[in-house]
């Protein structure tokens, strides 16, 4: 899908940018935190103006955030809603409740207070008011981009995505969709990747992201766990674990791999290391639009895998067998590698080509 727009309205070529970030959607800060192990780069980085290229970042977050928190805290975001401070990426983590199903009585969840109530302020309201003046909307997690687990079946908050809650055609200052990088939480490296890809974009050097149906980020999300994954080669194989302490395919103990968009065990989770089935976690499907109630049971075999390791199975035995027998082979030194007088290499002093 293509996120240009002829509609765009603010000039990039943009050399000095806020990132407006708020996690006051339903959510457990886990995507901040994760961020914090981002070292490729690292938001240090960006913060400090180490990557060439961008635009001066002025980053506000209240986990990272260096003001003595209050109204020193809200005074960019205040600033911002009244059209006073741009341009800035409005970040927003947590899934966004449903405020009209309460019909104004109390709020689901708030960010600062309003000045001249005093009454917490709505998160609901700060979208409202920021989403349409930012030049670019990034929902970080699973939770602001789908809804995730506070969305789920039987919640009594009716919480959704940033793009069910804007609406999917809607349109940033930058004419660009919302920038949706699920994960639970995000994975560092794929939110840094993103988020420097609109920098880019801001500051004129790049185009805009190439983002699939879901408007997450083609690149990081166009294959699927299994196509990544360290344990592919016992899947085809056949060569199935039975328990979590076996190093070989877990889909027998509940991994969705196979039909997963997500590119952590390739990636790794810090540095490199980790990435859930390469470190025996099977794949929940936690980047995914059906997450999690399309995912649960979590422990059991996925339905439609007993079909297809049944039928892999025929085939992954005789794999298994002759790769055996060519492993066996191979695993043999040649027999002219000797300590012998006569030499049995084949070696003929008069060969010509
Ligand atoms: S562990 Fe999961 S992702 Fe890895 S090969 Fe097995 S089914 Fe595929
Ligand atoms: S491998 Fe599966 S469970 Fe792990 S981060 Fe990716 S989608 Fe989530």
């Amino acid at each position: 899908m293509s996120t240009q727009s002829s509609t765009t309205e603010e000039r990039t070529g943009i050399d000095e940018i806020h990132i407006l970030w708020i996690s006051e959607g339903m959510s457990c800060d886990g995507d901040t935190v994760s961020l914090t192990a981002a070292d490729q780069p690292s938001i240090e980085d960006v913060v400090l103006g180490l990557i060439p290229g961008l635009p001066k970042v002025n980053l506000v977050n209240k986990v990272l955030s260096p003001s003595l928190g209050g109204e020193d805290f809200l005074a960019p975001y205040r600033a911002a809603a009244r059209g006073d401070l741009k341009p800035f990426i409005l970040v927003i983590e947590g899934s966004i409740p449903n405020q009209r199903i309460i019909d104004g009585e109390g709020y689901w969840t708030s960010f600062g207070n309003d000045p001249e109530t005093g009454q917490p302020q709505p998160l609901n309201w700060w979208i409202d008011q920021l989403a349409p003046k930012a030049f670019a909307v990034v929902a970080a997690g699973t939770c602001a981009t789908f809804g995730g687990i506070h969305a789920m079946a039987g919640n009594p908050t009716g919480c959704m995505g940033l793009a069910d809650y804007l609406g999917w055609e809607f349109r940033s200052q930058a004419g660009l969709p919302v920038v949706n990088v699920p994960g639970c939480p995000i994975q560092p490296e794929n939110f840094m990747e993103t988020l420097i890809w609109v920098l880019q974009h801001a500051a004129g050097t790049a185009p805009p992201p190439p983002l699939d149906h879901m408007l997450r980020p083609q690149w990081l999300f166009g294959k699927t766990v299994h196509e990544g994954c360290d344990r592919a080669a016992y899947y085809e194989q056949a060569d199935f674990g039975k328990d979590y302490n076996s190093p070989k395919c877990l889909v027998k103990t509940g991994c969705w791999g196979p039909v997963v968009n997500c590119n952590v065990p390739k990636r790794g989770w810090m540095a490199g290391i980790g990435g859930c089935p390469n470190v025996g976690g099977i794949c929940i499907g936690c980047t995914m639009p059906g997450f999690p109630d399309a995912f649960m049971p979590f422990m059991d075999e996925p339905p439609g895998a007993t079909l297809s390791t049944l039928a892999v199975k025929p085939y992954g035995a005789v794999i298994r067998r002759l790769r055996g027998l060519t492993n066996d082979m191979v695993n043999h030194e040649p027999k002219w590698r000797h300590n012998k007088q006569k030499l049995t290499s084949g070696y003929n002093p008069h060969y010509r080509p």
